[in-house]
């Protein structure tokens, strides 16, 4: 068997030189607090255009993005390990992973907060969704680490972030992409600890969300969250974790309603959702169901159900 030939540089039609070794990890500028600041350099290293097929093929990546994604990643690694091996009073005991798995339930209502109060939820998608040059995020507007897990993984699976971004989170769809150079440059390279926000960004994020800007390393049984009963719609404080262990983000879920009585779990509050969701669809045809949007052979007017 013939070795296969050996890489030679192609000629490239730009004015980037030989690639060299990419600098350390830890060769950083200046702390940016808001925009990442690359190496120095360090696109430079990298042609700009590849030889694919005998066709030149711009890079689609560059170095520097890379950069900013590690940041990232390790910034979200040391808040995980930071929650998982809390220190601190807790006054109920939990194992390492149940309480990142409380964390994330937490980051997951702190993101809907984020993207349906700041952003732009359902309602209002008058400015052209998906139409025109996306936004970009204003510097207030970039949350805290937690909800940028959150929305980091949500994009992970693209089928999903499209549809929900078009039947209820519109103001994440006219941002387009993932804000990575601002979130990026929100971390300090070195330490991967968040840079202390401003305090307007701060009083931005708290207004519209009604949640603390710090990321809630821990839980206690005293947090708690809103939710409104799905038989009479009126507003129950209900406790995050419980000693018995039927708090909100906890596997046995279960709470009686304050107004009603009404005993209802997370299954019930799936029913309800689904009959909200139903309700749009008969009352406007431009709606969809979960899973309707993005396979055209099962977007079917409610029509077809009636
Ligand atoms: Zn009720």
């Amino acid at each position: 068997m013939q070795a296969p030939p050996t890489y030679t540089q192609v000629d490239i039609p730009s004015e980037a030189g030989a690639p060299d070794a990419l600098p350390g990890y830890s060769d950083s500028s200046a702390p940016s607090h808001g925009v990442f600041v690359p190496s120095a350099g360090v696109d430079d290293k990298l042609p700009n255009h590849f030889k694919i097929n005998n066709q030149y093929v711009k890079s689609q990546v560059m170095p520097s993005d890379l950069e900013a994604h590690l940041v990232l990643l390790g910034a979200f690694h040391r808040l995980r390990e930071e929650v998982r091996t809390f220190k601190g009073k807790a006054d109920i005991s939990m194992e390492p992973d149940e309480r990142y798995a409380v964390f994330l339930q937490r980051a997951v209502y702190r993101f809907e907060q984020w993207a349906v109060r700041m952003i732009g939820g359902e309602g209002q998608e008058d400015e052209g969704v998906g139409e025109g040059t996306p936004r970009v995020l204003a510097t207030n507007e970039v949350p805290p680490l937690d909800v940028m897990m959150v929305w980091h993984t949500y994009m992970l699976n693209p089928r999903s972030y499209y549809e929900d971004c078009i039947r209820k989170l519109p103001g994440l769809f006219r941002i387009g992409s993932f804000a990575l150079i601002q979130l990026s440059g929100s971390i300090d390279r070195d330490t991967l600890l968040f840079h202390p926000p401003s305090e307007s960004r701060v009083a931005a994020f708290s207004s519209f969300t009604g949640q603390p800007f710090d990321p809630p390393t821990n839980t206690t049984s005293e947090d708690t969250v809103v939710v409104f009963c799905p038989s009479c719609s009126q507003p129950n404080t209900i406790p995050w974790i419980t000693y018995k262990g039927d708090g909100y983000a906890q596997r046995g879920f279960s709470c009686v309603c304050n107004s009603c009585q009404f005993s209802f779990s997370r299954e019930t509050l799936g029913v309800r959702k689904f009959y909200e969701d139903m309700e749009k669809c008969i009352a406007n045809p431009e709606k969809y169901f979960m899973a309707y949007v993005v396979n055209p052979l099962r977007r079917l007017s409610i029509s077809h159900w009636q």
